[in-house]
């Protein structure tokens, strides 16, 4: 059976048409769903009794469960339980600017990065549409409060789950439902060209984030599997396409990981490879975590590395840390629940 949380305004419009209502059930399913929130079609009061009964038996309303909260002064960390009993995370932050809510993408991930705690845990599939609809539900439900920033950047590629991505993308940003401003919206990808190219002629409005982390293939080659299959030179090379068709700022990532990436070289080394390029780096101090050697950068490097690449005129900050107390980096609470199962 569907789900109804699956289906963009425009595909419920041509459902609705197929099945000979009128395209403004759309509307008025989308305005219960996403504005007053019910979750049962029996709710959905100004449709006819018919139509309910429809609704009722060709799709499902399927809820995630919270199985887990964990909260810190500006962070709370959520584990879903999928209805095939899988586990995903996702992690509310509160800015001065808003909420944000950083989401998964897959059950695992197969880009395999060494430093990351998602990659531990290998792809068992990708989330559909409904189940990154509802993170974003479950989470304003529980805060009683609006969430204005989604960045996709939990478990998994976005990148490698592309049509579900771009269908929860369209959902939450429907000005008739969840209404989440098309530049509050962050895709962040490890550097799948292919996909970046895809996305560039999308011209969708949002926010672009390449998880580059190394200045050279050689240090990359090192860190990041992928790099093996799409070097730096073909991401620099998809990025300013990119930007040239978008117009659009990329940002790339950069984690600081001790005498890995953090050295003077490397910052300088940065400079050069992102000369004129519209971007700005966010530099991400390391997450620590007990199942790999990886250790953070201490202040005093990743301070030099941000004054260098400022001194080379890049556009840079350092990334705020949030919630190191209750495991925020990527992939750790689910990673850690699993351990726990295992021992
Ligand atoms: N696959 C996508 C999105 C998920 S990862 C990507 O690679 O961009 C989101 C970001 O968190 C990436 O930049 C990733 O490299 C970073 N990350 C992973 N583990 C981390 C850790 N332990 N500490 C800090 N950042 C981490």
């Amino acid at each position: 059976m569907n789900n109804i949380y699956d289906y963009t305004k425009e595909e419920l419009e041509d459902y609705f048409l197929k099945i000979g209502e009128s395209k403004f059930r759309a509307d008025q399913v989308f305005n219960w769903l996403y504005i007053k929130r019910v979750k049962k079609f029996d709710d959905m009061t100004n449709l006819k009794k018919d139509l309910i009964k429809y609704l009722n038996e060709n799709f499902n309303l399927n809820d995630l469960k919270i199985l887990n909260k964990q909260s810190d002064i500006d962070v709370k960390k959520y584990l879903f339980e999928l209805h095939d009993g899988n586990k995903i995370e996702a992690v509310l932050m509160n800015h001065d600017y808003g909420n944000s809510l950083c989401v998964s993408t897959q059950v695992g991930c197969n880009m395999g990065c060494y430093f990351c705690e998602s990659g531990r845990l290998k792809k068992l599939r990708n989330l559909s549409t409904f189940e990154l609809v509802l993170q974003v539900l479950k989470v304003e439900e529980d805060i009683k409060q609006r969430i204005s920033h989604v960045v996709l950047m939990g478990i998994g590629e976005p990148f490698d789950n592309y049509d579900n991505v771009m269908r929860f993308i369209n959902i939450i940003n429907d000005p008739k439902g969840i209404n989440i401003g098309i530049r509050h919206i962050t895709i962040s990808t490890c550097g799948i060209v292919p996909k970046i190219k895809k996305f560039m002629n999308e011209k969708t409005g949002v926010n672009l984030a390449i998880s580059l982390h190394a200045p050279n293939d050689d240090v990359r080659n090192k860190i990041m599997p992928i790099n093996k299959v799409y070097k730096i030179e073909d991401i620099i090379k998809a990025v300013k396409e990119y930007i040239k068709v978008t117009n659009r700022r990329v940002t790339f990532e950069y984690i600081l990981l001790k005498d890995v990436n953090d050295t003077e070289n490397c910052a300088r080394e940065l400079i050069n490879l992102l000369k004129g390029i519209n971007c700005y780096v966010n530099l991400i101090p390391y997450n620590e975590t007990s199942h790999n050697e990886y250790k953070k950068s201490p202040k005093v490097t990743i301070d030099r590395f941000y004054d260098i690449l400022k001194e080379g005129n890049i556009n840079v900050t350092i990334r705020r840390e949030f919630g190191s107390k209750v495991s925020a980096a990527c992939g750790q609470l689910r990673s850690e629940q699993i351990t726990r199962k295992e021992n």
